[in-house]
C-alpha cells in the first residue's frame, strides 16, 4: 500500500488522570467537570487546542472513552476532541447504538463544531450530547466552529439525541480565554 496507516494514540498523561475506572460521574456537572478538565490539562501539557470530551454510559454513570484535541499533536486536523472519544468508545463497545448497548452520551466541554455535530447526529449512536460553552464562546477567541444549521438541537432530538447545553458553560468558557491570552496556536 503506497498510502500510509492512520493511527491515533491519547497521551499517556489521560491515563493517568483517569485512574479509578470505577468512579462514577452522577450529575451532569460531574461529567462536564472531567471534560472541562480534560481541556484544561490539554493546554498544560501542550497537546492542542483547549477541547476537552468524554463519553459516558448513562445507565452506570462511568466513564467509556476520553477524548482530547489531538489536531496538533497528531497533525490531523480533523482529531477533534468529539471524534477521539467516539472513534475510542466504538473500539471499546463497537456500535454505541447497538441494541443491546446502554444509552451513551458525549460530553463535550465547547458545543461540537459542524464535523463533529454531523458525526454525533449521523455515525456514533450516542443518545445525549451535553455542551459545556457555547459556539460563540469559541468563535469571539477566533476559532471556527464551521457552518451548522441553525436548527441543529431541534434536528438532533428528532433523530432521538438528547440535548443540554451551558452547563458549567462560565466555567468552561474560562479555559477557552486562558488559552487565547496565554497566546494559543488558534487553527
Ligand atoms: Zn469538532
Amino acid at each position: 500500500m503506497r498510502f500510509p496507516e492512520v493511527t491515533l494514540r491519547l497521551p499517556d498523561w489521560v491515563e493517568r488522570m483517569l485512574v479509578d475506572p470505577e468512579r462514577t460521574y452522577p450529575s451532569a456537572e460531574d461529567r462536564m467537570r472531567l471534560a472541562i478538565e480534560l481541556s484544561r490539562a490539554s493546554i498544560r501539557h501542550g497537546a492542542g487546542g483547549p477541547f476537552g470530551a468524554a463519553i459516558f454510559d448513562r445507565e452506570t454513570y462511568k466513564l467509556l472513552a476520553p477524548g482530547v484535541n489531538l489536531a496538533i499533536a497528531s497533525g490531523y486536523p480533523v482529531a477533534h476532541a468529539e471524534m477521539v472519544a467516539i472513534m475510542l468508545a466504538q473500539r471499546l463497545v463497537g456500535d454505541l447504538g447497538g441494541e443491546r448497548q446502554p444509552p451513551y452520551e458525549l460530553v463535550a466541554s465547547t458545543e461540537p463544531c459542524a464535523m463533529c455535530l454531523g458525526a454525533t447526529a449521523s455515525y456514533s449512536g450516542l443518545r445525549y450530547l451535553t455542551c459545556g460553552a457555547r459556539s460563540e464562546d469559541a468563535e469571539e477567541i477566533g476559532f471556527d466552529e464551521g457552518t451548522k444549521p441553525a436548527g441543529w438541537v431541534r434536528s438532533l432530538e428528532g433523530r432521538g439525541i438528547g440535548v443540554a447545553r451551558g452547563v458549567c458553560r462560565d466555567e468552561a468558557t474560562s479555559v477557552l480565554r486562558r488559552y487565547a491570552e496565554e497566546g494559543g496556536e488558534i487553527y
